[in-house]
């Protein structure tokens, strides 16, 4: 049994992470340690050992293994001091500030042995997996164009989230997320980046992005975050080289349209659009597309501490590997570079 120290009870630490933990055998939380009183309070409510200091947690010889669960900054002195101290880290995304910070880390686990393992959940969202089965298996052909969008009208939650020395900022919360899918789905390399970071709610950091990411294998994404969207776009829109598909939102509602049929470029039949007619918009003849349902794919996100057990306890391979990390840091840091 792996017993887990969380640092920093917040949002992920106090719930997710908890009740994530709680699916798998081989690990448990024991104890917690926050900086903020009130913090420590509800992790000592809810059962835990609570410590006074990170030197109390990582001198107890009984945690096997920390969570750090912390505004973005501290994630590299957290992850080193832990490492440092006997402990195996699971790190909440991102990872770290820059990939210079993380090679700072991946250099201290493999001097130390700890594992250092990240928590990149979002590879197993259902609608991801969806296209990422669409993108391996061409339902509807090759896909050569892939659009990537999560829109809110919220602006930027909590209070770390709008400064800059914590790591805010919607490209390193949100972006990591959905860099971190393309770049998992996506085999082969990166060629050519342009950005453009949005700061309409007058934040330091950036409330918003759109990135557009070019693959040498000629792939073409455009992903995008936004949080002053009262109006949605769908979360996911790809074409490939015999159709369309579309999912609107993580009920995964949308539609596949493909391409059956030859489309006769001679008798399309011209529609009136506004005050013109058209024979380039018109729909395509039925017998030209059929709709396909969109099929869901299993997701086994318990097992992510399952693999990290395994890592840990049995050499296994790691789910979330660190160079693949630190490729979704360096784009993020083009697309910062890029986006000046
Ligand atoms: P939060 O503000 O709710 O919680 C952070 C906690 O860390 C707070 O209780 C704070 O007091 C504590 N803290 C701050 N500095 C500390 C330190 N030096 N030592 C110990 N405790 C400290 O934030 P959150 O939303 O839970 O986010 C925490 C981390 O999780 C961030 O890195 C964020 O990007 C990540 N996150 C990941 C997902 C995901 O889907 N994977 C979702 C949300 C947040």
């Amino acid at each position: 049994m792996l017993n887990i120290g969380i640092i920093g009870y917040g949002g992920m630490g106090s719930y997710h992470h908890r009740e994530l933990i709680k699916k798998e055998d081989g690990v448990q939380v024991v104890g917690a340690y926050d900086i903020k009183k009130e913090r420590l309070d509800a992790a000592k409510n809810a059962g835990l050992t609570i410590y006074e200091s990170l030197s109390d947690l990582l001198s107890d010889k009984t945690i096997d293994a920390v969570l750090i669960a912390t505004p973005n900054d501290v994630h590299k002195e957290l992850a080193i001091q832990a490492m440092t101290s006997g402990k195996h880290v699971v790190c909440e995304k991102p990872a770290m500030m820059s990939t210079k910070e993380l090679d700072d880390a991946i250099k201290v686990s493999n001097e130390t042995g700890q594992v250092f393992m990240v928590h990149q959940n979002r590879r197993w969202d259902n609608d991801f997996l969806i296209i990422q089965d669409m993108y391996q298996k061409k339902p509807i052909g090759e896909l050569f164009q892939i659009e990537s969008r999560v829109h809110g009208a919220n602006g930027i939650p909590g209070d770390w989230r709008h400064l800059e020395k914590h790591g805010g900022g919607m490209l390193l919360d949100w972006g990591v997320h959905l860099l971190d899918q393309l770049l998992f789905m996506v085999d082969s390399p990166v060629k050519e980046v342009s950005a453009d970071l949005s700061y309409i709610l007058g934040d330091e950091v950036d409330d918003g992005f759109i990135a557009y990411i070019t693959f040498e294998n000629g792939i073409k994404a455009l992903v995008e975050v936004g949080t002053t969207n009262f109006v949605k776009l769908p979360r996911w829109y790809v074409k490939g080289l015999e159709g369309t598909a579309i999912i609107d939102d993580w009920d995964l509602s949308g539609k596949i349209v493909k391409q059956t049929g030859v489309i006769d470029h001679h008798n399309l039949v011209p529609i009136k659009a506004g005050q013109g007619l058209t024979k380039t918009m018109s729909p395509p003849s039925e017998d030209a597309t059929k709709i396909l349902p969109i099929v869901g794919v299993e997701a086994d996100y318990d097992g992510f501490y399952r693999n990290f057990y395994d890592v840990v306890v049995n050499n296994a391979t790691p789910i979330v590997k660190n160079d693949e990390v630190r490729n979704v840091l360096a784009l993020i840091e083009r697309i910062f570079e890029v986006a000046k």
